[in-house]
């Protein structure tokens, strides 16, 4: 079983695999510069190259940045398209160069369009993006929770996505539990499970889930609200992440830890404990 965390990269790059190995993650993500501008950095030799040093004398096996939060491709908005592009872009670029699994990113809102017209933006963006950033590290969807005009918010729409990217191996899906759990899905009970498992096999396909955002959830079944909560502090329930992180078809899969962290810090090696102690 992978267990990693959200880490900060504050310091540089390198410092973020420092940071997920004090907390024994053997998965880590981050963000490469900051989630809430447009501009994204330019790695330096030295940056791959200190990163690659502390990556090397690790246990960690997956790595994972998360995009900017302002990356809307489903907007009708041409500049904010566009400037999501590359933004995304330079992301899978910066990605590449220090070899990240993948790149997570949230599909955007329509903004008063409708869901069908955000998605297809998203499929041509996602186009221009992997034409314009060769290379192995994936480009990932992360599931949504379905406020107001998100789009991606079901698997049925996220493989709408993929369904455009049937020759395309570098677009994957992360699935973010309680994204998941507050749009309605439900791990509580075991019908309802395998329910959930068969929408992922038939819109998805597990060899196209690449991870898992494990949080748990501050909101209610169905309520629509987007905010983590440690690992059985929220509503999703013990019975609930048992059967996630005892599934067969997620066993490979790295889980991210999201969650506010039980001291407050983001997810800490306690958080992971909490996850161990499940299984
Ligand atoms: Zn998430």
């Amino acid at each position: 079983m992978h267990i990693g965390g959200f880490v900060s990269s504050a310091g540089g790059l390198d410092k973020a695999i420092v940071r997920a190995t004090e907390n024994n993650f053997d998965s880590a993500m981050f963000f490469i510069g900051s989630p809430q501008t447009f501009k994204m950095p330019t790695l330096t030799d030295e940056d791959v190259s200190s990163y690659q040093q502390k990556l090397k004398g690790s246990n960690i096996s997956s790595t994972y940045a998360h995009a900017l939060y302002l990356a809307n491709l489903a907007t009708p908005d041409n500049k904010l398209f566009y400037s999501s592009v590359s933004a995304l872009t330079k992301t899978m670029q910066n990605g590449e160069a220090i070899k990240l699994n993948g790149v997570i990113f949230h599909l955007g809102s329509h903004k008063g369009t409708s869901s069908k017209e955000g998605l297809d933006r998203v499929i041509k963006g996602i186009k221009k993006i992997l034409d314009t950033s060769p290379g192995n590290t994936k480009l990932l969807l992360e599931n949504a929770v379905g406020q107001g005009d998100k789009v991606g918010v079901t698997f049925k729409e996220l493989g709408y996505v993929l369904d455009a990217f049937t020759n395309e191996p570098r677009v994957g899906v992360c699935i973010d539990t309680c994204h998941a759990f507050a749009m309605g899905y439900d791990f509580s009970n075991q019908s309802l499970f395998e329910k959930m498992l068969e929408e992922i096999n038939s819109h998805i396909g597990f060899d196209r889930l690449d991870c898992f955002h494990l949080n748990d959830s501050q909101g209610e079944l169905n309520s629509h609200i987007d905010r983590h909560a440690n690992i059985l502090e929220g509503h999703i329930g013990k019975e609930g992440f048992e059967r996630i992180l005892s599934e067969p078809h997620f066993a490979s899969k790295p889980f991210i830890l999201e969650v506010p962290g039980v001291d407050g810090n983001g997810p800490a090696a306690k958080d992971r404990q909490t996850v161990l102690d499940l299984l």
